[in-house]
């Protein structure tokens, strides 16, 4: 399995990769962490004739909060977002920083995590990504930038219902932007697999504020089981003001299925159940039960 010829280009700074992404818009490919990429090189689903390696951008790499902004640079591994240290030095909410390891470290494995990157992630789109679950439910914003300017799109304008993303040729997502949650969020993440290292059947997360032992604020998105990954505003409307108490069992299991079913019509019967059971853990561990 080898890919076919192509030209390999290393540019060391964005401007000048974003004028070759422009000079190759119809054969030209941005090469990230290769976890993705190159597995379908190497099978000929893709055919590149240039290759953009963007590993040498150092801008790329960096990790910053900026007015209550964490950037993200696309070229982050998801391992730097696992490692305590990295996130730590940002000053970030407990909890928060907590979520971001957690998510990181249910990608794939090790090797995995250590190339692969949030751009590549959420340009590469995958149901089955943790950074896209993580980015509908925090309104991350994606900054893309090309020869001409940069643009900026809320996650759930960036990723269409139909799965495909808004990326254009010659497009290459530099950052994402999260506004730092306040300490008050509490989070619940569950993920599903039939077994472990075998992909994701479903996974649920959920977010919540706390306010005289009721639930204030709430927000939960499931995915993997559904084409998209889908904010359930059916489920966060029935949950808020109810006691932290609340028990996780059928109400809150049916609510789930229906609030799934209204998002994504025709799923299998199976793939709801599993993604009901991903949403009962993910707000049972949020409210702390
Ligand atoms: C065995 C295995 C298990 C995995 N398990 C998981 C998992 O559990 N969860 C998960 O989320 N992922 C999983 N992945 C995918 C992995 O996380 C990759 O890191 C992810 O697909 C992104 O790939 P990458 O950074 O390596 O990008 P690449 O493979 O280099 O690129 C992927 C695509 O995105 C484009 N691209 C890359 N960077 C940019 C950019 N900055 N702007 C615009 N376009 C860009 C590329 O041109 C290419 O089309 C798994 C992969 C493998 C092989």
């Amino acid at each position: 399995m080898y890919p076919a010829p192509f030209l390999y280009h290393r540019p060391s700074g964005l401007h000048q990769a974003l004028e070759l992404l422009s000079r190759h818009k119809t054969d030209g490919v941005i090469l990230a962490g290769g976890q993705s990429l190159v597995p379908r090189m190497n099978l000929r689903q893709e055919t590149p004739k240039n290759v953009v390696d963007l590993n040498r951008i150092a801008d790329l790499s960096t990790l910053a909060v900026v007015d209550d902004v964490l950037e993200i640079g696309a070229m982050v591994r998801h391992q730097s977002l696992c490692w305590d240290a990295e996130v730590s030095g940002l000053s970030l909410p407990s909890g928060f920083a907590q979520l971001l390891g957690r998510m990181a470290g249910a990608i794939g494995n090790l090797p995995i995590r250590l190339r692969g990157t949030i751009g590549g992630s959420l340009a590469n789109a995958s149901p089955k990504a943790q950074w896209a679950l993580l980015s509908l439910l925090l309104d991350a914003d994606i900054v893309i930038e090309n020869a001409g300017g940069a643009r900026c799109e809320r996650y759930a304008e960036f990723l269409n219902r139909d799965g495909r993303t808004t990326l254009k040729p010659g497009d290459m997502i530099t950052r994402v932007k999260i506004k730092v949650p306040s300490a008050h969020w509490r989070y619940g993440f569950a993920q599903l697999a039939p077994q472990q290292n075998r992909p994701t059947s479903a996974f649920a997360l959920a977010a919540v504020t706390l306010q005289d032992a009721c639930v204030r604020d709430c927000r939960i998105a499931v995915g993997a089981c559904t084409p998209v990954p889908c904010r359930l505003q059916a489920l966060e409307d029935w949950l808020s003001g109810r006691p932290a108490s609340v028990d996780g069992g059928n109400d809150l299991a049916d609510v789930a299925k229906a609030a799934v079913r209204q998002q994504a019509f025709d799923l299998e019967p199976y793939l709801e159940h599993l993604a009901a059971v991903a949403i009962t853990r993910a707000v049972a561990q949020a409210l702390g039960h």
